[in-house]
């Protein structure tokens, strides 16, 4: 098994969704009585264990793109190709999929038809804030790895774009910036509070350099403003809405010291667990890598296979072979 920070995020991703799937809009208080502590069967979506959903499929049809090169319109045709073909789909069929991102993908074979494809850039103009679900901050994680070292101006160009192609407005983007800048701090070898730190100052700063509304700015506020590791639980929302499965995955991680409490911690929330946990498991891969990961959840994940041969595909493209963040 090639063991870098690629093939641990990738796997701690598609692990964290696969825990969460059996148990999708379970309430918490339903999970209280009964937890989740290992991987489950069928639940919700009637699934088999180990069975990873859209979150881990457009993660990996983002990332198989880039693994040609960054190129907008060949991101939407495998967008497309899930949602139509089922590549990317565990057991060849797409069980779950977002309102917002299957309404969007339409648009985008509207587009690809056409061949208007500077159309794909002119998509974050759609400026409908009820268009904040969590669906493009679940497949961000890719860009990473392609954008580490950039300008943060430079980022956010490309992160809003590729944001755009299912969920447009800039709150989506912004949402997936602080992720993004996060996860850098991490991958540049600080712990999961020096990374919250820094990610903090750094967003701050750009927010108001860039002279994003107040409006918008003050959606993160309990990110940016206040210590998000010190909401209580009855605080933390773990629905589908981009700003609450950032502050609930930003509150696991701060709160837990292992990968497996992590991604426990955010499927218990309830709810949109697969997406909580995908988000959080992306990034406790990266922090606490692939031999944190219990081997027996690595071992029931469909179609594990597919997932290490492009995660080394992706790492030789990178150059992040070589990359471990705690071997
Ligand atoms: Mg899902």
């Amino acid at each position: 098994m090639k063991n870098n920070c690629i093939t641990s995020t990738f796997i701690g991703l598609a692990v964290g969704d696969a825990l969460g799937v059996p148990v999708e809009f379970r309430s918490r208080e339903s999970l209280k009585l009964n937890p989740v502590v290992d991987m489950r069967s069928f639940g919700t979506h009637e699934q088999p264990k180990g069975t990873w959903s859209d979150d881990s499929s457009l993660t990996f049809c983002l990332a198989e793109s880039l693994c040609n090169g960054y190129d907008l319109k060949d991101i939407s045709i495998k967008f497309i190709q899930w949602m139509g073909e089922q590549i990317w789909t565990p057991h060849g069929y797409v069980f779950d999929i977002g309102i917002q991102t299957r309404k969007a993908i339409y648009q985008l074979i509207d587009i690809i038809n056409t061949k208007e494809y500077e159309d794909l850039k002119l998509l974050k103009y759609n400026d409908n804030e009820y268009t904040n679900g969590n669906g493009s901050l679940m497949r961000i994680i890719p860009l990473l790895f392609i954008l580490k070292g950039k300008s943060i101006l430079d980022q956010f160009e490309t992160i809003w774009h590729v944001s755009s192609l299912t969920h447009p407005h800039i709150r989506s983007a912004i949402g997936c910036l602080i992720y993004l800048n996060f996860a850098e701090h991490i991958l540049n070898g600080n712990s999961i509070k020096e990374a919250y730190v820094k990610m903090k100052t750094k967003i701050s700063k750009f927010l108001k350099d860039r002279k994003i509304s107040e409006y918008e700015r003050n959606h993160f506020s309990r990110i940016l403003d206040k210590n998000i590791k010190e909401l209580k639980e009855s605080s933390v929302n773990s629905g589908g809405y981009v700003v609450h499965t950032l502050e609930a995955s930003l509150w696991c991680l701060l709160n837990t010291n292992s990968y497996s409490e992590a991604v426990l911690k955010a499927v218990n929330l309830g709810d949109d667990t697969d997406t909580t946990a995908t988000v959080v498991g992306a990034i406790a891969g990266l922090y606490y890598g692939l031999n944190e990961i219990p081997k027996e959840w690595i071992e029931s994940l469909v179609k594990k296979e597919d997932i290490f041969y492009l995660s080394n595909r992706f790492a030789k493209k990178y150059g992040y072979e070589m990359c471990h963040n705690k071997p």
